[in-house]
């Protein structure tokens, strides 16, 4: 028997284990050479370089520079042969489309960005975003796809890949997403919320582990992802963190989903937009007022940035947001305990303006405990972010969940990665 057919059949064994734990020690960058593969794992000498081996001639690893002396000879480096796979990663937003491929290391090597409204519907969307893919392919070097993440801005069936009742998104809901990218590219696929990506993003940005984290993205819409110890918390059905859609006290404002009295209605941007406009249109001055005269359009990043310059009608719309974003993010705060809460979004880039706000709410109705060690920061990407967030989304699919499904072949494939869908 082979010794990849003996690998294939003893697929839980504590030579295949220990395979994996190496292969990702070296990709991660915990060990780098074969002595620190011994310390950190506490296998032999001996088995440490026949595994070694073995990941060197399936195609994992490979020998590096020389590393620093200790004294004696100067141990050999190991690295992961991050160029041998590529990702793909589709990020759809309400208003545009984001594709971008990375190595297998998460590094984004190019990406492509237009403006496409998603109510257009499925068919006609993923067909411009493969379009997209296939002009960014067609530039680089012919590199195997490992694996696809696809982003949307709603509520997934992450096992299935298919939307669940996506409020802002007619004709999206129970779409089999995953097969149209599968069958394009011979790849395992994940599709996933979108900002469940930027969680996955701020993670591989803080290389935390075991992060307990809230991404509160105030756009045009507003969402949270959650990550508990590092892993995202996607919930029953793929509606965990869809906090946009909870009910204000006292609001009748009618919400894009069709419910009244959401928070997005009345503190996400579009609901901004329309407040802004109303205002204007009741003869309120200001630069934004100004500019509106002059035929600019309002938009929630024109509101923050006026809000930064001065702007009074700016700075009231963006600070009552954010008192609304401060209350609903203190009853996560009160029942989540994070240690971290990222705001992103356009709205947020008002910067101080908003958070100082968001800040004092949370402070003023959060329990001391929970608030004592918490963080509340701005976001620091930009935006190419959903796009790191895919990637690291995709390498947690590929070499933490599925690897031993997969290794014995060198690369991921469907059949193996994915047995529920063949
Ligand atoms: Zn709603």
């Amino acid at each position: 028997m082979s010794r990849e057919s003996t690998l294939r059949f003893g697929a839980q064994t504590d030579e295949v284990t220990s395979l994996l734990r190496i292969v990702n020690l070296v990709r991660t960058g915990e060990a780098a050479t074969r002595p620190e593969i011994g310390r950190v794992t506490g296998l032999g000498r001996g088995v440490v370089t026949q595994r070694v081996d073995q990941a060197i001639d399936m195609g994992f690893l490979a020998d590096g520079e020389y590393g620093p002396s200790s004294g004696g000879r100067a141990p050999r480096t190991l690295r992961f042969r991050s160029e041998q796979g590529r990702i793909i990663v589709c990020a759809f937003g309400a208003l545009h489309i984001r594709v971008g491929i990375a190595s297998l290391d998460g590094d984004i090597i190019d990406d492509r960005h237009i403006g496409w409204d998603i109510a257009r519907g499925p068919a006609e969307t993923i067909d411009r975003a493969l379009e997209l893919a296939d002009e960014i392919l067609a530039r680089h070097e012919d590199v195997p796809v490992w694996g696809v993440a696809v982003g949307i801005p709603g509520p997934v069936d992450f096992d299935s890949g298919r939307p669940v009742a996506p409020p802002i998104m007619p004709g999206w809901n129970g779409f089999d997403m995953r097969r149209r990218f599968e069958e394009r590219f011979d790849a395992p696929t994940w599709v996933d919320n979108d900002v469940n990506l930027l969680a996955f993003s701020e993670r591989s940005r803080r290389q935390d582990e075991r992060l307990d984290l809230i991404f509160f993205k105030v756009g045009t819409g507003i969402g949270a992802g959650l990550l508990s110890q590092g892993r995202i918390h996607r919930g029953a059905n793929g509606a965990a963190g869809d906090v946009g859609h909870v009910r204000v006290l006292e609001s009748n404002s009618q919400c894009r989903c069709g419910k009244v009295g959401c928070l997005e209605a009345e503190a996400g941007g579009w609901a901004l937009v329309r407040d802004a406009e109303r205002a204007v249109a009741d003869g309120a001055g200001g630069t934004l007022a100004r500019d509106a005269a002059d035929g600019e359009p309002i938009t929630p990043q024109a509101i923050a940035i006026a809000a930064m310059n001065g702007d009074a009608l700016a700075i009231s719309l963006i600070q009552r947001s954010a008192r609304l974003v401060g209350e609903s993010i203190a009853a996560l705060v009160n029942m989540f305990n994070p240690a971290v809460i990222v705001v992103g979004g356009a709205v947020s880039s008002a910067g101080e303006v908003f958070l100082a706000e968001v800040r004092q709410r949370v402070y003023e109705l959060s329990l001391p405990l929970a608030t004592r060690d918490l963080a509340i920061v701005r976001s620091l990407g930009d935006e190419r972010e959903p796009l790191r967030g895919g990637a690291e989304m995709v390498r947690e699919q590929l070499f933490e969940t599925t690897f031993p499904r997969w290794f014995a072949e060198g690369r991921p494939t469907i059949r193996d990665v994915m047995p529920a869908a063949s």
